[in-house]
């Protein structure tokens, strides 16, 4: 069984590439860094311009994650009256450990 392989033109660098043959109805953007994190900033937009979604990170039970959260997290508390540039990142979320 042999498919042919359809070129597209990525959506952010304008460039043909081959999508993957499993999502190849869907993938819009190839696989270049820069234009996967805009594939990531469009999807993230589109997510959240929908109105089921606007709420979907607020109510009594993520209030309640939230708040088990900080307690076992408790050098990861973010106090947002207090700078950036005040604030000592704590040693096991150094910049390092939080790049991707
Ligand atoms: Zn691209």
């Amino acid at each position: 069984m042999s498919r042919q392989q359809t070129r597209r033109k990525c959506r952010c660098c304008t460039k043909f590439f081959i999508p993957d043959p499993r999502n190849q109805t869907r993938q819009h953007y190839c696989p270049q860094p820069a234009c996967r994190q805009a594939s990531k900033a469009a999807s993230q937009r589109r997510w959240l311009s929908k109105a089921a979604n606007s709420d979907y990170f607020r109510g009594a039970d993520q209030v309640l994650r939230v708040q088990l959260w900080r307690k076992s997290h408790p050098g990861c508390l973010i106090d947002n009256s207090v700078k950036p540039s005040d604030v000592a990142m704590p040693s096991h979320l150094s910049a390092t450990t939080m790049r991707r």
